[in-house]
């Protein structure tokens, strides 16, 4: 790999501590602290995404990478960091948070001038660690690499990973918070985005009231990841916050059209640029159903459940906007604004179910057809994923009683099966008033239904397998994953075994990582 190229242009711009004193504390004033990863004395590499690897200009693996990838060896020109930020959890005002498992190793330009910042995620304590230890375990790291990578498969917005390597050490944690703490294999991720900044950036700052600061931030922010937006003075700080409601409304539909839920929506989780960040107690959907958290720490409130995320996407800009307010000073823009990214959600979000049914435009009847599936969904516990594939090959005249029982996670009765004919008539009388042809309808619903989603009883799988050193799995679900829209391999094509129902990781999962 290339390495001589990555630079910290952030560093030079903002204050910053560079004591290199990784005690955690509060650091009021600087933005970033300098700071070291541990050295790992046993690393092993699991898997390097070479693909990736080429794109962003850091050319392709020899085993004497492995040291950058753990963070034991770094070359003179990575002089790595870690930011401070704040944020709102669990709709409560936390106050200073910050990288507190990730370090960045900087930034590195590729020969199209596209800029990638690459950070190790676990690689040890920093100053905003709180009271944990800066690692992370085997399974939140895979958790990470695979999905991160799905998404970007599936065309979510997201960071990226790059590689994902054994640290040869063992961690401590108590999965359940049960009292029962156990030895882990620990893990390191490299990941990498165009930007890792947050919500929570722009929060800290102004929370400390360092105006100058924000506005530098800002300005730094719409120069290299904004070059829409040409307008100058507050119109471009408006502007910018217009473009961050877009982006993020625009990435919670993508969000409901794969099924993802993310699990801790805290504004220290929210990507300024729209992108999914902080891979933890994420699920795709098996059975559709609106009240879903993956995140056992969200019960009961269930404030993260699926069908909740376009809302607090709203609720986090909310903070955002309050955060912006001392440079934007305008109560009214911001409060249209907020206002706007409803109805445009909402718009959104109904081009992308009628996308998925294979419907050209949304017609007025579509409200109540919606409103129908959705209860059909959550009343039979229907497969998301799967349902939508039933659909696609709804012609083919397969038996429905079939396909629907190998969809459903409860029994359907003959009842169930009425209702189920029924909507699928309605179905059928609705694609007859379409203004597109049959091939593009079918076009549209083979993009926007994939055939593979990155299930959680997946994900566990390929997790014990890689603890007992095989690789098998993970390299079918690598293939399965890149080409998401294709069935690869059928038996990927099935609802969550039912032996995972009650499976801690299979279905919820905690923050513990
Ligand atoms: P999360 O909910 O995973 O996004 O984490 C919230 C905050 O806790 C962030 O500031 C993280 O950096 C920090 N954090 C989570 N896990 C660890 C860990 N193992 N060591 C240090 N900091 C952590
Ligand atoms: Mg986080």
């Amino acid at each position: 790999m290339n390495l001589t190229k990555i630079k910290q242009p952030f560093t030079e711009i903002f204050p910053g501590d560079f004591s290199g004193n990784p005690m955690q504390r509060m650091t009021p004033k600087v933005l970033f602290s300098t700071v070291f990863p541990v050295e790992f004395k046993n690393p092993k590499l699991i898997i390097f995404n070479e693909k990736l690897s080429e794109e962003i200009g850091l050319g392709s693996y020899e085993e004497k990478d492995l040291g950058f990838l753990v963070g034991n060896h770094l070359p003179d020109n990575v002089k790595p960091y870690s930011t401070a930020y704040a944020g709102h959890q669990f709709g409560n005002w936390a106050g200073q948070l910050g990288d507190g498992r990730a370090i960045y190793a900087g930034e590195i330009e590729n020969q199209s001038g596209e800029k990638t910042e690459i950070q190790w995620k676990g690689a040890g304590a920093t100053p905003y660690s709180r009271h944990a230890d800066g690692r992370a375990v085997l399974r939140s790291s895979v958790r990470e690499y695979l999905m991160s990578e799905a998404m970007y498969y599936l065309g979510v917005p997201t960071t990226r990973a790059l590689s994902l390597s054994f640290t040869g050490e063992n961690v401590v944690r108590d999965i359940l918070y049960s009292g029962n703490p156990q030895e882990e294999k620990g893990a390191v991720v490299v990941r990498t985005a165009e930007s890792f900044l947050r919500f929570g950036h722009f929060e800290l700052i102004s929370a400390q009231q360092e105006y100058n600061t924000l506005q530098d931030l800002l300005d730094f922010t719409i120069k290299n990841y904004f070059p829409e937006i040409q307008s100058e003075g507050t119109a471009k700080y408006k502007d910018f916050f217009e473009n961050v409601a877009n982006r993020t409304a625009d990435l919670m539909v993508e969000w409901f059209r794969v099924g993802f839920v993310h699990g801790v929506m805290n504004t220290d989780n929210m990507s300024i640029l729209g992108l999914t960040i902080d891979y933890g107690p994420f699920s795709m959907m098996d059975e559709y159903d609106l009240n879903f958290t993956s995140n056992t720490t969200d019960l009961p409130g269930r404030r993260y459940a699926f069908g909740k995320q376009g809302q607090i996407a709203q609720w986090n800009l909310w903070q955002l906007a309050n955060a912006l307010h001392p440079i934007i000073k305008d109560e009214k823009f911001l409060e249209d604004t907020l206002n706007k990214f409803g109805d445009y959600f909402w718009k959104e979000h109904d081009n992308m179910l009628c996308d998925k049914f294979g419907f050209g435009q949304l017609l007025e009847s579509d409200e109540d057809f919606f409103t129908n599936w959705q209860g059909l969904m959550q009343e039979f516990q229907l497969d998301y994923t799967l349902f939508f594939n039933v659909l696609e090959r709804i012609e083919e005249g397969r038996d429905l009683k079939t396909e629907f029982e190998n969809i459903s996670y409860i029994s359907l009765d003959d009842k169930a099966f009425s209702k189920i004919k029924n909507f699928i008539n309605q179905y059928k009388l609705r694609l007859e008033k379409n203004d597109i042809s049959k091939e593009k309808s079918q076009e549209l619903m083979q993009k926007s239904n994939p055939k593979f989603t990155l299930r959680n009883y997946l994900l566990y799988e390929c997790i014990e397998e890689i603890e007992n050193g095989k690789t098998i799995l993970l390299e079918k679900i690598i293939t399965a994953l890149e080409n998401p829209y294709e069935e690869k391999f059928p038996e990927f094509s099935v609802k969550r075994p039912s032996k995972y129902d009650d499976v801690s990781g299979c279905s919820m999962l905690s923050c513990s990582s």
